[in-house]
């Protein structure tokens, strides 16, 4: 008999199905034995009658988290016994077989979500697996998978083509820090994980491929807060040729507008057609770059999205007498502008475009620099020198002189837009293994030492203290 998913139940009243998964809870009644049956589906009640004893005793023995297959009739409830809590309220399973696939030594927290306090952090992490039987983790979860199939159809039918680029990168100076991981091969040479794929994807434009997209794990090295994830994160990457700042706009809005719609339909927009405010004009009335324009904040489902245009190529501070870029260093300049660069960079204005949603930064990008001079006197003002430009930019700038397509691009923040859309107290529980905020894995332990022999292969002897 094929397994029925436990949601499934409903379609078929008056049959046997046959049921897999934990049981959730169980009670004696008289002499009857009622389990909540759990898969990933939902919750489903069945009975185990007194006519068959063996069973029923069988039943009896059951205890939570043990893992069963249950044969049973469905049956409609009678009206009054409805459970309008449950989904499969209107039914029950009456037991005719049951096989204990495997059995659970009781959990340290109960995955019945009760009143009670919270259990901590640490304690979740550690049994991760068993949080995430939890249903409002399970329903995280469940939910971040159809978002991020709603994004990969839409794109995927919009002509964008999905690629993969290296895990193992360079290091260049993007902003934050890298992680580093060093070379076997090459002695005292590291790779870096991508703090994001900017580079490959700019390549894939001159490349030829005109639209790309991933979703592309990015790592840095940065401390935990509520909205930043110490160690990875994902962003949905994307970039197109031949385009104006415009047309990434437009495609982004009508992109998440489609997957709100679809996949968090509770949610309703504060804005039919997202705002676009100037920098100067959201610092001026907001004294922020990423305002939170919802009309009534004590909303849970409001979703008030704007984007920020027209911001200044470069940090109002100067650090160590360079300019900072404002994005980063393959953001263009407004043509109008570039003259700027000689007397004035202070007040150029660039192509960068950011995407706020309820005060959170979830997205930026920009129109990007394809001029090879150009390029290389924005790094002479963020303070790389020519030689600096060539060792670290070098592809780039060599890329740029075959024939490289105006182009541009945006990077939402799937995490910490996710953490919007599902009212998660933080982007850890939008993830299935998150690391604790101070950065560890308590499931596997990570970070780890490692053999002797593993730090002599890499050339790495450490520093006693
Ligand atoms: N790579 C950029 C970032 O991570 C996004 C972009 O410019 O497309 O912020």
């Amino acid at each position: 008999m094929d397994r029925t998913l436990i949601s499934a139940t409903r379609d078929h009243v008056g049959h046997e199905v046959r049921l897999c998964g934990w049981i959730h809870a169980t009670r004696r009644m008289g002499k009857m034995v009622f389990i909540d049956l759990r898969d990933v589906s939902g919750l489903v009640q069945a009975v185990f009658l007194p006519d068959n004893k063996p069973l029923l005793e069988q039943a009896q023995s059951l205890r939570p988290e043990f893992v069963v297959e249950v044969v049973g009739q469905v049956n409609e409830r009678p009206k009054k016994l409805v459970n309008k809590e449950m989904l499969t309220g209107t039914v029950e399973i009456q037991a005719h077989a049951l096989k204990v696939l495997a059995e659970s030594k009781t959990p340290p927290f109960e995955i019945v979500e009760t009143e009670k306090e919270e259990v901590g952090e640490e304690v979740r992490y550690r049994y991760r697996y068993l949080d995430l039987r939890r249903a409002h983790n399970r329903d995280r979860i469940l939910r971040r998978s159809r978002a991020i199939k709603f994004i990969r159809d839409y794109l995927h039918e919009r002509g964008f083509v999905e690629i993969e680029t290296p895990i193992l990168a360079k290091s260049t100076p993007e902003g934050a820090r890298d992680y580093l991981v060093p070379s076997r091969q090459y002695e005292g040479k590291f790779y870096a994980l991508p703090q994001s794929p900017q580079q490959y994807k700019q390549m894939l434009m001159v490349a030829g491929f005109d639209k790309y997209f991933q979703i592309a794990p990015c790592f840095r090295d940065e401390d935990a807060r509520g909205d930043r994830a110490p160690d990875q994160f994902y962003q949905l990457d994307l970039e197109m040729s031949f385009i104006e700042q415009a047309d990434i706009l437009d495609l982004t809005e009508k992109l998440f507008t489609a997957m709100v719609q679809a996949v968090f339909p509770e949610k309703h927009m504060t804005f039919g057609t997202w705002p676009r405010i100037s920098y100067d004009e959201a610092m001026k009335k907001y004294s922020t770059d990423k305002p939170d324009l919802r009309k009534d904040k004590n909303d849970p489902n409001e979703l008030a999205f704007c984007f920020i245009v027209d911001w200044p190529l470069f940090e109002p501070e100067m650090e160590d007498g360079h300019y900072a870029p404002a994005h980063h260093i393959f953001t263009a300049p407004r043509t109008e502008d570039i003259p700027l660069l000689d007397s004035d960079p202070s007040q150029a204005r660039s192509w960068q475009h950011d995407l706020a949603l309820n005060g959170y930064e979830v997205g930026g990008g920009s129109i990007r620099i394809t001029d090879p001079q150009l390029q290389e006197k924005v790094l002479g003002l963020v303070g790389i020198s020519q030689s600096e430009a060539r060792e670290q930019f070098g592809h780039m700038l060599e890329a740029f002189q075959y024939g490289v397509p105006p182009h541009g691009g945006i990077a939402p923040g799937i995490d910490r837009m996710l953490m919007v859309l599902l009212n998660a107290p933080n982007v850890r529980e939008v993830v299935a293994f998150p690391k604790t905020g101070d950065n560890r894995e308590p499931m596997t332990g990570s970070p780890s030492s490692v053999s002797e022999q593993q730090l002599k292969d890499l050339h790495i002897q450490l520093r006693r203290k």
